[in-house]
């Protein structure tokens, strides 16, 4: 195997799977103007029908456009050798292979952040603004990219630091050392993201005692779940779509619930989202979910130790001097079809776990303002209601409306 062999092989891994990708997109948007199902005719209305049809094609229009630049941008990248330029660069400040990859990264992030923002300004204020989404004020935009920026360097830089570090002090070992770390930092960040990160971007406010309250502690009680936290969150300072989403487990579990779910369902709706949340805690998914990321971590963490001090990965992509960092994308490239494998796999789980958590809130509350709930949470959102198959099976981690409304009316 030359560097030439493998730089080639990374240019088609580039290509098959941006063709792949369109390919799906443009078999999916070929449907979006079929008949919507019968189960499903009280969704929307014929204006609302027609609104989401268009903000289907707007969006369907405008990936199309960012992932075409994006795509000419990765190979040009590659092709003019840019990783060579940036790397040399970041040597230029200094010898320290630590200090050498934090400026690698941070230039090409920071780079490409700033070449993509145009892209999200325009998904928010043009087409999220021209749909009734868009809540984001133009100072809260800069500021979550501020934050967002922030965030980045401070925990991305100190795990990039440290695990180059465990390379440079254990060798190949350090796919444990690094393995062990982003452990503790997963499981850390699933048990306190809500209490520490969120609140960087959005105000919290415990559910106040009141009529909802009582239905939901009625219901957590019958199905013997404690359920003290529950927490009502501001997310419409930013959009109009509503969601609600379950995080930490023991003492630390909580439900954090949208402020525009609870003005769009009525409380027994509410109560229904909530037991399908409790369902995915009780049937043991978020546990699964998570041991399942770490035990996946380790594997390619593994894998990528047999290979990241072979000089011809960092070749592949046109750097003369071997590096950890630059081996390190050149994994990530060749590695990407084996993580659309696992994506595949985990998205295939995630649905068949949406069945579950569904049943559960079946059999321990009711169907119906489940039912109620989906359609109005899909009609908010201008959701597509007819997708195709094959985007299905790649691409989503909930089963179809259609699909979740048959299995609840069993
Ligand atoms: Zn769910």
């Amino acid at each position: 195997m030359t560097a030439q062999t493998l730089f080639y092989i990374i240019i088609a891994i580039i290509i098959i799977n941006f063709i792949i990708d369109k390919a799906l997109d443009a078999i999916n948007a070929k449907h979006y103007n079929d008949p919507i199902p019968e189960a499903l005719n009280d969704v929307y209305d014929t204006t609302e029908y027609k609104k989401s049809q268009a903000y289907k094609t707007v969006n369907y229009k405008f990936g199309l456009g960012t992932s075409l630049f994006s795509f000419a941008l990765t190979l040009g990248f590659l092709l003019l050798d840019g990783f060579e330029y940036v790397d040399n660069i970041a040597r230029s400040y200094s010898n320290n292979p630590i200090i050498i990859a934090l400026i690698f990264f941070g230039i090409i992030m920071i780079a490409s952040d700033i070449i993509t923002t145009p892209f999200g300004y325009y998904k928010t204020f043009v087409i999220e603004e021209k749909f009734g989404f868009n809540k984001t004020t133009k100072k809260l935009f800069i500021l979550d990219k501020l934050k967002g920026l922030v965030m980045m360097v401070l925990l991305g830089g100190g795990l990039i630091a440290l695990i180059v570090w465990f390379y440079q002090v254990t060798g190949n070992q350090f796919w444990l050392y690094a393995w062990g770390i982003v452990t503790v930092f997963t499981v850390f960040m699933n048990m306190f993201y809500s209490k520490l990160i969120v609140p960087l971007f959005n105000k919290q406010t415990p559910l106040e005692d009141g009529e909802l309250r009582t239905k939901i502690s009625t219901y957590a009680e019958s199905v013997s779940f404690n359920l003290e936290k529950i927490f009502i969150i501001d997310g419409s300072k930013r959009s109009t779509k509503a969601n609600a989403y379950f995080s930490g487990f023991g003492s630390e579990k909580r439900v954090t619930l949208y402020d525009t779910l609870v003005n769009d369902l009525d409380d027994e709706e509410i109560v229904a989202v909530l037991a399908h949340e409790v369902g995915h805690y009780k049937k043991k998914h978020i546990i699964f979910n998570l041991v399942t990321s770490i035990l996946l971590t380790g594997l390619t963490l593994f894998i990528l130790s047999i290979f990241i001090s072979n000089p011809l990965l960092s070749n592949a992509i046109g750097v003369e001097i071997p590096s950890f960092h630059v081996g390190l994308i050149a994994f990530g490239l060749l590695y990407s079809p084996i993580s659309e494998i696992t994506g595949l796999i985990m998205n295939y789980v995630s649905r068949v776990f949406e069945y579950q958590a569904d049943d559960y809130a079946k059999n321990t509350y009711k169907p119906e303002p489940l039912i109620t709930s989906l359609k109005k949470l899909s009609k908010n959102s201008l959701s597509n209601l007819t997708p195709h198959k094959a985007y299905v099976f790649m691409h989503y981690s909930h089963p179809t409306l259609l699909e979740r409304i048959k299995n609840l009316k069993k």
